[in-house]
Order: C-alpha cells, then structure tokens, then sequence
C-alpha cells in the first residue's frame, strides 16, 4: 500500500525520481559498480573485494578520520593541491598523523587512476586512524591508513542543472563548532546523514541546515549561494566560514569565477527568509559541480515581481554552470 504523506499529497511527482540519482547497482549488490575497481590500501592496489580495513579501525568503530571527495576530468585532478592541504589541515585539526606525505597521496591518486583506466571520475581519499583498542583513546591506535578510491560517477541527470533541484529546511542544526568543527571534513557525516533523509523523506535530494544561532550554514554535501538584485545589481551571497561550514574547494572556485565576471560577493549571515525572497538560489560541490535550486521548502524561487521566473533557475546561475564548465575543461590541478 503506499504511503501517503503530506509532501505527496501536496506536490506533483518530480519529473526525474530519486532511484535516476543513484548509480545502477543491482538490488542485491550494492556494490555492483564498483566489483571491478582497483583499490589503493596504505602503498598498495587491490581488488575491490580485497581493499580492506580493520573492524577494530577508529574510523569505523568512532568515525575517527577524515578524507576528501575529488573529482578528475581528463585526467586532470581539479583543485589536487587544495584538496591534500584541506585534507592535511583536518587531518591536523584532529591531530592524526598522515601515513603517507602529500606527494606520495597525490601519486597514490594518480596510480588509482591509472590502474582503473579512468579519465573522469570522482576520487575518494581517506585517511582512518586505525586499528586499536576498543576504547576511545586514538593514541592507542599505531598505525593510521590512508586509501583511495578512483570511480566513475553518476551526475545528478542533466534534467537537474536546465530545471533545478528542490531543497528542505533541516530540523537537524548543523554541528556546533565548538562541538565538533564543520571546517573539518571528518568520517563522522552523521548530523548530515539525518538531515538527508529528511530531504528524501520530502522528495528532496537535498536539505539546507541551519546553524544554533538560526543562519543558513550549508547542504548536507554542498555550499550554498542566493543571488539577490540590490541597487539594480545582481548580488551573489553565501554564508561565512564563521557560519559553520566546509570550506568548500567549489565555493572558492564559483567565489573567483564570479567575481572575475564583475560580479559582487558577499560572505554575509543569511536567514530563513533570505532563501525564501531570493531571486536565485544554487549549490556547489565537487561531486554536484554547480546545480540549481529552484524550490525551498514547497516555495519556488524567483523574483517576487515575475511570477513567470519563479522555479526556473536564474540567468546568473545558468551563465556561472557555463563559466564552471568552461573552466572544468582545463581542469586546473591548482
Ligand atoms: N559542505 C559539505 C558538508 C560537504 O560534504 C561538501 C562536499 N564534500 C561541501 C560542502 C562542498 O565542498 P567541496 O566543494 O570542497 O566539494
């Protein structure tokens, strides 16, 4: 029987459905895409059924690591340099030894690369503390691990950068920065988990989540830009560091490319109600690139003055995919 629930009952089926999202991986193996990789475990390729860690790792038991999604385009890592040091200072920030230097990760990164075959694809680096006791003490843990894991991934469908995506408003606050730091991109995603499946509870593939003070932070996986017209000029705005965000390697990227347009942007607070009357809303990542959002909460966005643009997304979105794709071409490694 299905289930009806207030966001179905209100809403008309969305043209692209969440299963078109996921790669094709068979009901009964989840793994199914990824059998035939070759895997990169502390200096070493597997195979994928082989590329293992230990069930006594602290990046299992506790979610004590940290790691870095990448993405290559024709072999080029975008943003390589930027990446390792992001990786290096979470790594720091929660003082766990590298294994490996960061010359010898970004040769693992390409060899992975190389031994997969690959020329775009999206690379996964994790850097676990390692096995050790059961207890919580990670100086217990000798040896910390480091691998990497090189795919080709599946793009949200074109259908979601020409018509947007829709978003929810997270009930879950993004972590507290005195909890535990956003800046820091550690194995431990369960407050974006939660905030995730409330999005897809709602339809959504993606959820805003809100910080203790009540401003807009970020999306489970992605930073988030308005653009606004103030003073006749469009105006892009995304929240601070301060906020409690990932430092996001695409948000600095759209930051320079849009600013190099002439376009003016603020790292200002924003609230609830800045999303709601913004005139054009998207989200950036390594793994989404640049993607509209063209519904916040049910409400479709767009300039209170032109019903017709509301729920489409905007002229300076759709000029900055072009730019981010222009520049994906010659995928800069820094
Ligand atoms: N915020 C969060 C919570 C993320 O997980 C990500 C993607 N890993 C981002 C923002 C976007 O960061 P980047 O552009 O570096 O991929």
């Amino acid at each position: 029987m299905d289930i009806i629930t207030r966001t179905n009952l209100h809403r008309p089926e969305p043209a692209v459905t969440l299963s078109q999202t996921q790669p094709a991986a068979s009901p009964t193996d989840p793994l199914s895409p990824y059998r035939h990789l070759q895997v990169w475990v502390d200096g070493q390729l597997h195979p994928a059924a082989d590329a293992t860690v230990s069930v006594f790792d602290h990046g299992l038991l506790y979610g004590d690591g940290v790691f870095e999604g990448l993405r290559f385009y024709n072999q080029r890592v975008l943003k390589l340099q930027t990446h390792l040091n992001r990786l290096a200072e979470s790594a720091a920030a929660i003082r766990l030894p590298l294994p490996f230097t960061l010359e010898e990760t970004q040769q693992a990164i390409r060899d992975t690369i190389a031994a997969n075959q690959l020329t775009d694809g999206y690379l996964r680096v994790v850097l676990t503390r390692g096995a050790g006791t059961m207890g919580i003490n990670p100086f217990l843990c000798p040896q910390p691990s480091l691998f990497v894991i090189a795919a080709s991934i599946q793009l949200y469908p074109e259908d979601f950068y020409t018509h947007g995506l829709k978003i929810l408003s997270s009930s879950f606050i993004r972590n507290h920065p005195q909890a535990l730091s956003p800046r820091i991109k550690s194995l431990n995603y369960l407050n974006n988990v939660l905030a995730k499946m409330e999005a897809i509870d709602a339809d959504c593939l993606e959820a805003v989540m809100y910080n203790a003070e009540g401003y807009v932070a970020e999306c489970t996986g992605d930073n988030l830009f308005i653009i606004k017209q103030q003073d006749g000029q469009p105006t892009l705005i995304t929240p601070p560091l301060s906020a409690g965000i990932l430092e996001g390697v695409t948000r600095n990227l759209v930051i320079d490319l849009a600013r190099n347009k002439g376009l003016t942007v603020h790292e200002t607070n924003l609230t609830r109600h800045d999303l709601y009357t913004a005139h054009e809303c998207f989200l950036t990542g390594s793994a989404a690139e640049v993607i509209p959002v063209t519904e916040i909460d049910g409400r479709p966005l767009g300039p209170a003055a032109d019903p017709n643009a509301k729920g489409n997304p905007g002229p300076i979105t759709q000029s900055l995919i072009t730019a981010f794709r222009q520049l994906l071409q010659h995928a800069p490694e820094d």
